[in-house]
């Protein structure tokens, strides 16, 4: 399969991993768009969230509790983050394997551009 982020998951490309099991990934974004900005992925591939079934509902699910620890780890939390998922060109997404941004480390600003 040729993208990007199953090969971060095949170790076939490194990356910062934060977290790992058998169901999801979490790794630093490699061009930051704040002090703190990492992803959270499954490591089945999946294109984009038009493609999810309901069958997927656990680990979507799992996605945000994994993005959640990760913010309170970073020491975020109280202060705030965001989280955001791009779907399809018109959501701004550029890489075809879902993954959840977690930013975190200043102000954010609504609506997002
Ligand atoms: P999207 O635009 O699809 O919502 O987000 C893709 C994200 O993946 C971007 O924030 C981009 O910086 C990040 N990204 C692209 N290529 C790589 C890579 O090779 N490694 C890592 N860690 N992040 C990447
Ligand atoms: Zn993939």
């Amino acid at each position: 399969m040729d993208c990007l982020f199953c090969k971060i998951v095949n170790g076939d490309i490194p990356a910062t991993v934060l977290y790992e099991d058998d169901d999801v990934i979490a790794f630093e974004d490699i061009m930051p768009q704040a002090p703190t900005h990492f992803l959270v992925i499954p490591k089945r591939h999946i294109s984009t969230l038009n493609d999810l079934t309901d069958d997927d509902a656990p680990m979507v699910g799992k996605l945000q509790i994994t993005a959640a620890k990760i913010a309170k780890q970073k020491g975020i939390s109280d202060a705030g983050y965001r989280v955001a998922m791009n779907c399809n060109e018109m959501g701004g997404q550029t890489v075809y394997h879902i993954h959840m941004h977690v930013l975190g480390g200043r102000a954010m600003t609504w609506p997002p551009g």
